[in-house]
């Protein structure tokens, strides 16, 4: 079948890459797209909905370069990156026209700013040719985090068990379930029925070789899954975890912030996880953490904003060999 986007045109065994123009905007986006030489499923593939995430931009470009029609079965429409206007204003992952967070206004509106436009296009465009959507993410560029992936919850039964079962082949150590049904793209994407993920891997605004590497392997594995990649699947290092009761804090004050453990780390009930404190050093908010469990990710900055993400941390699902007990004294 032929996939058509804008002026790309994608025969059956093809590949094309090129700019595609979001209409109403000045924006034009990369695009390439890997139409596979036999029948299967169409995924998008999409980097830098985040333009700070550079982990998740820099695999979703080489996954452009390097994957071919021989090789894959189906379809891979990659966008490398969507917010191209951020990542050329080295905004901190907000859309430069407009300083919107792209993940937070899905389904996006045709009227709207430039952010809203941009998410409007992926919506009723890029949205409606796949049957799973990947989303490649990392900490912004003054977060921290484990690499874990999320996946969508609030959508159909059979949505939410295709779109667990893809993060089951992420090789990260652990999984959350995501209950919004809008706001991000893989949410709204699952609400229009397609499973999607979300993998968070990277962060602090860096990247590297080996990260790069690791991060094809997760994409890749997840195309071993829906049989896009005739490759025998690899297993992960360790059994995959489920997270679950995540608790996401926001900092009730701008200052300085002063966390206490590392992403990934476990922690028990009653830690402190970290502080906020004045220039004076006065401390004017402490992080105490409501139950067993281990940090996904949190602020690296010094500086701390109001009302803007603090950490983030979960629970470990106890199937009755994981627990926290270890790590009490
Ligand atoms: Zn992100």
């Amino acid at each position: 079948m032929e996939i058509v986007i804008d002026n790309l045109v994608a025969k059956k065994g093809t590949k094309v890459s090129g700019y595609v123009a979001v209409p109403k905007t000045e924006l034009k986006m990369p695009v390439t797209i890997i139409n596979g030489q036999s029948a299967g499923k169409t995924v998008l593939i999409t980097g830098g909905v985040h333009n700070a995430e550079y982990t998740g931009i820099e695999t979703a470009i080489r996954l452009a370069q390097e994957m071919t029609p021989e090789t894959v079965a189906g379809c891979l429409i990659i966008i490398h990156p969507v917010n191209i206007s951020g990542f050329e204003n080295r905004t901190m992952s907000v859309v430069a026209e407009d300083g919107k967070n792209l993940n937070r206004i899905f389904p996006g509106d045709r009227d709207g700013t430039t952010g809203d436009k941009l998410a409007a296009f992926l919506t009723e465009v890029f949205f409606k040719k796949a049957d799973r959507f990947i989303d490649l993410h990392a900490g912004d560029g003054y977060e921290s985090l484990t690499p874990y992936v999320y996946y969508v919850g609030a959508a159909k039964e059979e949505v939410v068990s295709e779109a667990e079962a893809m993060a089951a082949a992420v090789l990260v150590p652990y999984r959350v379930k995501s209950y919004l049904a809008t706001s991000g793209a893989y949410n709204y994407a699952g609400s229009m029925g397609i499973p999607g993920i979300l993998i968070e891997r990277g962060g602090e605004a860096r990247w590297s070789e080996d990260e790069i590497k690791k991060y094809q392997e997760d994409v890749k594995n997840v195309l071993r899954y829906l049989k896009v990649l005739d490759e025998p699947m690899q297993s992960p290092a360790c059994k995959q975890l489920e997270v679950v009761d995540a608790v996401y804090e926001e900092a009730e004050i701008t200052g300085c912030w002063y966390p206490n453990k590392k992403a990934g780390e476990p922690f028990l009930k009653g830690e402190n996880l970290g502080m906020i404190k004045d220039y004076f050093g006065k401390v004017l908010q402490t992080c105490i953490a409501k139950y067993d469990g281990i940090v996904l990710y949190q602020v690296s900055s010094l500086t701390i904003l109001k009302k803007s993400p603090m950490i983030a941390y979960g629970k470990i699902k106890n199937d009755g060999h994981h627990t926290n007990e270890k790590y009490k004294k």
